[in-house]
């Protein structure tokens, strides 16, 4: 864990260095569309069961549905919009080339969470800092700390696991405090990390040192938690073991 508190020192110094080899060497990049995982949610990922969210991108009902009030995955049954695995935002904001899966999963306790797949475009604008995107909106990051996944046949997943404080808004009472999580970590072809530097550490590496930009995915799991606990470090922790076959390349 020590050596985990330095990273991103030695990481922002790497990039720096690797920055300035790619300004000074303009080369061609060769892009690839391999993705470093599958692009695909399971249906079932063990006692959960999962649906997938699909947006209406007509600026004028963004509805939100779920695969299971669909019959049509494509059309948006309230205005007849195209539906897609983005929000109307998210498709304004990021690139055009950038895929967004997500799904909602419940199991039979009532418990619900959310997990995300985004698939980056070649441009590295597509995945930000997701600590950016999670602030704001009365939510506020109270622990982060990385969660090793045990995985069979392999060395652990190393997940960043952010605890937050979801403020209630101005007409609610202070009782209505919620604890909310959010899991992630980036895939790249042969690499994987949770910390959002040492993957653009691993972008600028792979441009210079091999001219390649392959596409990174970002994968995250969200969900509630108890304010007085920590049980939720182990719910995604068997998320996640659980999880992680489907995503990975056959
Ligand atoms: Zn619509």
């Amino acid at each position: 864990m020590e050596a985990d508190a330095y990273r991103p020192y030695f990481l922002i110094i790497g990039l720096l260095v690797i920055t300035s080899l790619a300004l000074a060497t303009t080369v061609d990049v060769n892009s690839t569309d391999t993705a470093g995982i599958r692009m695909a949610l399971p249906d079932h990922i063990a006692e959960w069961q999962g649906d997938e969210i699909r947006y209406c991108l007509n600026s004028a009902c963004q509805r939100i549905w779920l695969a299971s009030q669909l019959t049509n995955m494509e059309v948006c049954p309230a205005c007849g919009g195209p539906l897609d695995g983005m929000s109307y935002a998210e498709r304004r904001l990021l690139p055009p080339d950038t895929v967004i899966l997500k799904k909602r999963y419940t199991n039979r306790r009532g418990e619900s969470l959310v997990v995300s797949i985004v698939l980056s475009g070649k441009e590295r604008a597509s995945i930000h800092r997701p600590q950016v995107c999670l602030v704001g909106q009365g939510r506020e990051i109270v622990k982060s700390r990385v969660v090793e996944v045990p995985l069979q046949g392999r060395r652990p997943v190393k997940v960043m696991l952010l605890d937050l404080l979801v403020h209630p808004g101005r007409l609610a009472g202070p009782s209505q405090l919620r604890g909310e999580y959010y899991a992630y970590w980036f895939v790249g072809s042969g690499r994987e990390t949770p910390f959002h530097l040492e993957r653009m550490f691993w972008m600028a590496w792979d441009r210079v040192v091999h001219n390649l930009a392959h596409r990174w995915a970002y994968i995250a799991v969200a969900g509630d938690r108890n304010l007085s606990d920590d049980k939720h470090v182990e719910k995604v922790r068997r998320l996640i073991h659980d999880l992680y076959p489907h995503l990975t390349r056959t």
